[in-house]
């Protein structure tokens, strides 16, 4: 008999007894929108990191947009943004009527590095926002030199970075502010949702303001008993705040983070072992001073060695039910940044190259050993069945 070959996902989320128990809770008890779960989890998750503040969102989307424009990235500037990253990071900038600067990144970790951006640094350059690409944390210590010497604000893009640490140093802690994501696929989910970690009271009551309408501080409390009916406007504001549905998840996701990590770190070193003698792959590389999230585990071809290339790969592991997936199409390849930026069309030679050889594989705590030996051994086979 052939045993039957259950698919293996790109990803599914990790939702326990007791994050469902705490979203009934939530439900029934009669407050769903921002409120005191909200507030709470913005307590905890900056406990967590070690930040003096947290400001809970919709998004890590919203998330960048407030932290750009707590640093005071205004109509004209100029923010310099890694080239391999997801849409959201530049296309904050443009909410601001500012301008996304391009750069490309360090072909080992595929993070941006100062060397990368000090050439991009003009007189309009108001901040720089390293993304911790996968959850393996950039170079920081020459960025923040950098940064420091230019005066420009650092924002880091810490969508995959839950928990990773640079140098001892815990992501959260180190830019002028960090920006989370919970979005259904990250290392902790409220479903949709984001947290900005900052220490500057100002950037915090800033972000607070702007979240929720420019509506004077406290004013999610105004229908509770405490609360008052007057508020003021203090700006033209935006819709960004976090549901206490969503905050009682998160709540109960971060008690289970370090496990959840740690489980995912066991999928990280297992595809290692497998991958790393096979000589058609490239497994990721971990510099010695980080702690990894382990967001993604993205492997790379050595095309040069394979009959096939890269898409062909993805769907050999998808009729072998592997979920996989590209992170990322650089954003210089898109049509609206092809257009909108005046950059040469060889001027991102690493990402644009790495691109063309990257696979995201399967990685969630909720792997077993199985899924695990499926997704090995599935790539393991079309790398020797197509070995040139
Ligand atoms: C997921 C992601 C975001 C956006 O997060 P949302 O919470 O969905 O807004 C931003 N940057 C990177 C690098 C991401 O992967």
């Amino acid at each position: 008999m052939i045993e039957k070959r259950v698919s293996v996902p790109f990803h599914l989320a990790d939702i326990g007894d007791r994050e469902i128990e705490a979203v009934v809770e939530t439900l029934k008890s009669g407050w769903l929108t921002t409120g005191s779960r909200a507030r709470q989890f913005e307590t905890e998750f900056a406990a967590y990191i070690g930040a003096a503040h947290g400001v809970a969102l919709n998004s890590a989307t919203a998330g960048l947009h407030l932290a750009l424009e707590a640093a005071g990235v205004r109509e004209g500037d100029e923010v310099i943004v890694p080239t391999m990253t997801f849409a959201a990071s530049a296309e904050v900038v443009a909410y601001l009527r500012a301008k996304p600067v391009l750069v490309d990144c360090d072909p080992d970790t595929l993070t941006v590095r100062a060397e990368d951006i000090a050439p991009a640094i003009g007189p309009r350059t108001k901040a720089i926002m390293p993304v911790h690409y996968g959850g393996h944390p950039c170079e920081m210590d020459p960025i923040l030199e950098l940064a420091k010497t230019h005066k420009l604000a650092v924002i880091e893009d810490a969508a995959h970075a839950l928990p990773a640490a640079y140098r001892g140093r815990r992501i959260g802690t180190i830019g002028d502010l960090t920006v989370f994501s919970f979005y259904a696929t990250k290392t902790l989910t409220t479903g949709e949702g984001g947290m900005v970690t900052t220490d500057d009271p100002q950037f915090a009551d800033r972000m607070r303001l702007m979240s929720l309408h420019g509506i004077s501080r406290h004013a999610w409390n105004r229908y509770s008993a405490e609360g008052s009916w007057r508020y003021e406007i203090l700006a033209a504001g935006f819709k960004y705040n976090l549901t206490d549905i969503a905050a009682a998840l998160g709540l109960a996701q971060l008690r289970r983070v370090d496990e959840m990590a740690s489980a995912r770190r066991r999928v990280a070193t297992a595809y290692n072992c497998a991958f790393s003698s096979v000589p058609e792959l490239q497994v990721p590389v971990r510099h010695a001073d980080v702690e990894h999230a382990w967001h993604l585990y993205p492997i790379r071809l050595r095309l040069e060695r394979l009959r096939i290339g890269r898409d062909a790969f993805i769907e050999g592991l998808k009729e072998q039910g592997i979920g996989t997936s590209v992170h990322f199409i650089p954003l210089h390849l898109h049509p609206y940044y092809r257009e909108a930026s005046d950059h040469r069309a060889d001027a991102f030679p690493v990402a644009t190259e790495e691109f063309g050889r990257l696979i995201s594989l399967p990685i969630y705590p909720a792997m077993t050993d199985h899924d695990i030996e499926r997704v090995t051994g599935a790539v393991i086979e079309l790398a020797t069945v197509h070995r040139r």
